[in-house]
């Protein structure tokens, strides 16, 4: 039975993967920040720990949580868009936030488990096509795409300190999706968005360590 971590799992697409991977039968740890929101994911099939992810001295603890345990596959899905101001309103207090969850966070959490990946084991970051210099043409939302664009650095970086322990690292853009952040307009539900990027996830070679993934299986620019 695989065990997978979904870090950031108290609703919107977290929640999601912790349902359909509980559903196909993988042992599912899962993070939370609120002890209250355990209860959802508790519900959806998760073993529940608490983490936030902006802390690290609460990464900390959930490796040490989690030690002696085989992890085959962990998605860093815990995110934020943050304030998102127009270009001419750009406060900094806002952009280092943004890049605080959305950059610095998944890489310490990286860190953090690298050492309890199993061989063959995936350390997956859900970021964005917002994230990709290559096919940004619309532009703003500066914050947010900075700091998935400095995420998808840090996976690739990642991919080449994992690579000797035969583990990969890749991002994923689970598409513009019906969540909170993605807003009741959004074109895809959780359950579709999650469907393609698990898909991707299961099909992963270690010639795949380092990619940018789409939900449909298609490589992103960076
Ligand atoms: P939601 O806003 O619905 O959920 C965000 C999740 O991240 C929540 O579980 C939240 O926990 C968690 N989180 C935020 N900050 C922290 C923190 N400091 N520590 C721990 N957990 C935290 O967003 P989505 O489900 O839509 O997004 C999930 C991921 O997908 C994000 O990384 C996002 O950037 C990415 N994404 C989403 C898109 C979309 O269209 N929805 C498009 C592209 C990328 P809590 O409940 O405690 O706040």
């Amino acid at each position: 039975m695989a065990t997978v971590l979904i870090i950031g799992a108290s609703r919107g697409l977290g929640l999601e993967f912790v349902r359909q991977y509980a559903a196909a039968g993988a042992r599912v740890l899962a993070t939370v920040r609120q002890p209250a929101a355990g209860r959802a994911v508790s519900e959806a099939g998760g073993e529940v720990y608490l983490c936030d992810v902006g802390d690290q001295a609460s990464i900390r603890r959930l490796a040490d949580g989690l030690d002696g345990i085989g992890l085959d596959l962990v998605v860093h899905n815990a995110g934020i868009f943050g304030a998102d101001q127009p270009f001419g309103a750009l406060e900094a207090i806002d952009l280092l936030e943004v890049m605080r969850i959305d950059a610095v966070a998944p890489l310490l959490t990286a860190q953090a488990l690298a050492a309890r990946l199993a061989p063959g084991g995936v350390f997956a970051a859900v970021s964005s096509r917002l994230g990709s210099i290559g096919a940004n043409q619309a532009g703003g939302h500066y914050g947010y795409r900075a700091a998935k664009a400095a995420l998808n650095m840090a996976i690739r970086t990642l991919a080449v300190d994992l690579a000797p322990q035969g583990a990969c690292a890749v991002a994923l853009s689970p598409g513009w999706v019906r969540t909170d952040m993605g807003g009741p307009e959004a074109p895809l539900a959780p359950a579709e968005a999650v469907a393609g990027m698990r898909a991707v996830l299961d099909r992963l070679t270690p010639a795949d360590n380092g990619v940018f993934f789409d939900y449909d299986g298609s490589a992103l620019p960076w």
